[in-house]
């Protein structure tokens, strides 16, 4: 049996092609079904839905042979013990820096201000203000990021932006971009060397459908 772990949403959704390329076609809509093993059309694959930021977890651990991870996800949980062959180039988003409209934080970096930073993304966070050398507080927060420098909580947030309307419908403004981030796929060590014989061949038909 090999097991494949998505995250409900845009990993599930953006990863269907990738599948169908390798003749792989998942027999129940996730939106629809309150199971969380979904059967495929090949009796030996399976797919397992699990929350985006335990599909390190999962893999690593062997609950899943392989799975689509974001490289923000991927960058918190550490990619310990895990094989990471294929940028996948979807779900795709920044990683960015925001402060409320009026906010003047390039004149703040500059005086020396320590910031308070509020993020999922802590690991990222502290590694991109430590390269800058500019001092921060972090404040991990698991949701809703927009709401923290509208509360006071914070003068920044570090979160992932697309189309950019959330932080507009916030009066949030983007000040600094930290890195492009698109979804990768993630293997189990051991199980490619004990079932490299079925995992190649989907890596490679993976590999081969990858929207450029
Ligand atoms: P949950 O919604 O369960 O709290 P989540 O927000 O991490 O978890 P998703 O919103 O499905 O889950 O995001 C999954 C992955 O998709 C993220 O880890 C990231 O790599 C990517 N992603 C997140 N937001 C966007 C976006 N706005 N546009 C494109 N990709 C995104
Ligand atoms: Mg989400």
């Amino acid at each position: 049996m090999i097991t494949l772990a998505l995250s409900k949403g845009r990993i599930f959704e953006e990863t269907l092609p990738l599948l169908a390329a390798a003749g792989i076609e998942v027999l129940e809509d996730p939106e629809k079904t309150r199971k969380l093993i979904l059967p495929t059309n090949q009796p030996d694959v399976r797919v397992v839905l699990v929350r985006a930021t335990d599909v390190p977890t999962y893999v690593q651990h062997g609950g899943a042979d392989l799975g689509v991870a974001g490289k923000d996800v991927l960058l918190e949980h550490g990619g310990e013990g895990l094989y990471q062959p294929l940028d996948l180039n979807i779900a795709k988003c920044r990683m960015s820096v925001a402060v409320r409209e009026g906010f003047d934080y390039a004149a703040e970096v500059r005086q020396g201000t320590r910031l308070r930073v509020a993020t999922k993304y802590t690991e990222v966070a502290r590694q991109h203000f430590a390269d800058k050398g500019v001092h921060v507080d972090l404040i991990k927060l698991y949701g809703s990021m927009e709401l923290a420098p509208l509360t006071g909580l914070a003068d920044a947030i570090v979160d992932l932006v697309s189309t950019g309307k959330t932080l507009v419908a916030n009066k949030l403004v983007e000040v600094e971009h930290i890195m492009e981030i698109s979804s990768r796929l993630v293997v189990n060590q051991a199980a490619l060397k004990l079932k490299r014989d079925r995992l190649r061949p989907l890596i490679d038909a993976f590999a081969s459908a990858i929207p450029a």
